[in-house]
């Protein structure tokens, strides 16, 4: 018997139930991976019992020699797994998380009441990058800053870089942010990069969903014209929970190609990062996050990885390509990441009974907003993404099989809503009785 199952067998149990969960299914989450045998060790390390705030070789508590070099290796893997020049950008590798990562990018580059402008949540962006509805102003980021997001074409859902270069001129943000939750398409940096210089304004990607494929140069570098770059590194980079913050150590180009504009205060982006994630937003670092990360940059940099993300790509086009020859609605059209969405709106589904229906079938994913939706809390459509199943091995016919699936959940969706009724709680409950042959049937194969 190991340690844990000796000691509290409840909650090995639980942890043994969640793994064969996480086997048995198809795990369709775009926000989410498979990290490796050699990450989740680093992760389980004594590296978990020490204290050492502060940075290598300045920390506020003894015995961290060890530590230090754990922590030099991670940020010199970070920079490298992006091709960074060290004497141009630098990295802080101790966020918990990918939100804490933002809130402390931006408490480094704004001052309280600051502007933002981001992707607006239900047109693809996360939370953080200044989420509020017309009622509430959801996330720390918009309590804190003055917020006013932007959102996509109606048309073509894609970003509307017009409007929002319209916005900012009334709005004169001090940041622009880009990146996003549910995003299929690459984001126009040189672009973004020339409305901010319009109003000396900094630009952040949180490229968390993107930078296992950023980092295999399967999506473009952001790097080039961003002043600072956040990423979470459980998504496609593999790596164990966790964020990380990269700044430039000078100012970037402009869009154009000339030099770096004046900026408006002193560009020093690492004194304010630094102090930004400790003490101003966390304490102690998570040693043994860090060292897991680590690893995980130490296969990033491999090229396997690379085949694995340019899998990843393909994986997620299949699956646009099956879904859409199955007859269905692909929000763009397609994707170029490894997300795909998909409004069920055309076929009177909504996003939730997919989700509930496929909880039942072992096939994991998400409800999602789609252009046009008029409820955050029923939305028309769901989130898939390739990252994990690719990490198991799943190539283009596998998605394929995925995306029959798929349309098999949807026929069988149609009919109990056709039985029940449209509200949610009685399509719960006909599933709650499990007694459907279909999905009996669907579950085995
Ligand atoms: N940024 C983006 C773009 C995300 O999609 C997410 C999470 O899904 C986060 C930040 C937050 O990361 P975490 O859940 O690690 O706080």
């Amino acid at each position: 018997l190991t340690p844990l199952q000796q000691y509290d067998p409840e909650i090995f149990d639980l942890i043994e139930k969640e793994k064969h969960r996480q086997w048995r299914g198809l795990e369709l989450i775009a926000s989410e991976n498979f990290t490796s045998q050699a990450v989740m060790e680093a992760n389980a390390s004594c590296l978990t019992n020490k204290y050492s705030e502060g940075l290598p070789h300045h920390r506020y508590y003894g015995g961290n020699d060890v530590v230090d070099q754990v922590e030099e290796i991670c940020q010199k893997r970070a920079l490298a797994a992006f091709r960074l020049d060290p004497a141009v950008w630098g990295v802080n590798v101790q966020p918990y998380s990918g939100s804490t990562a933002n809130f402390a990018a931006l408490t480094a580059l704004l001052k309280p009441h600051d502007r933002l402008m981001g992707l607006d949540l239900p047109s693809g962006g996360h939370l953080t990058h200044g989420y509020q509805t017309a009622k509430k102003k959801v996330s720390a980021s918009a309590i804190y800053f003055e917020s006013m997001p932007y959102q996509l074409d109606p048309a073509t859902s894609l970003i509307d870089y017009n409007r929002l270069e319209d916005h900012a001129k009334l709005f004169r943000p001090n940041l622009l942010i880009c990146g996003g939750s549910a995003y299929p398409r690459d984001w126009e940096y040189a672009r973004l990069r020339s409305i901010a210089d319009q109003h000396g304004a900094y630009v952040m990607c949180d490229m968390a969903h993107i930078s296992g494929l950023v980092a295999a140069q399967e999506m473009k570098d952001p790097f080039e014209f961003c002043d600072v770059v956040t990423t979470t590194t459980h998504k496609t980079l593999r790596g164990p929970r966790a964020g990380l913050i990269f700044f430039r150590k000078s100012p970037p180009p402009q869009a154009n190609g000339s030099p770096a504009a004046t900026p408006a205060q002193p560009y020093d982006l690492e004194a304010r990062v630094n102090a930004a994630v400790f003490p101003a937003c966390q304490g102690g670092p998570h040693n043994n996050t860090i060292a897991a990360i680590a690893v995980a940059l130490k296969q990033a940099a491999t090229p396997e990885f690379r085949t694995y993300a340019v899998n990843v790509r393909k994986n997620a086009a299949k699956l646009a390509d099956t879904l859409k020859e199955l007859g269905y609605k692909i929000v763009t059209d397609g994707t170029c990441n490894h997300t795909v969405l998909w409004d069920l709106r055309p076929n009177g589904l909504t996003g939730s009974k997919i989700e509930k229906l496929c909880d039942y079938l072992d096939i994991t994913l998400n409800k999602n907003s789609v252009q046009g939706d008029t409820s955050a809390l029923s939305p028309g459509g769901v989130r898939l993404g390739s990252s994990a199943l690719t990490s198991r091995g799943f190539l283009e016919a596998d998605f394929v099989k995925v995306g029959h699936f798929l349309d098999r959940a949807v026929k069988i969706a149609l009919k109990l809503q056709d039985k029940v009724g449209k509200k949610l709680v009685d399509f719960e409950a006909e599933l709650a009785k499990k007694d459907n042959a279909e999905i009996t049937q669907l579950r085995h194969e």
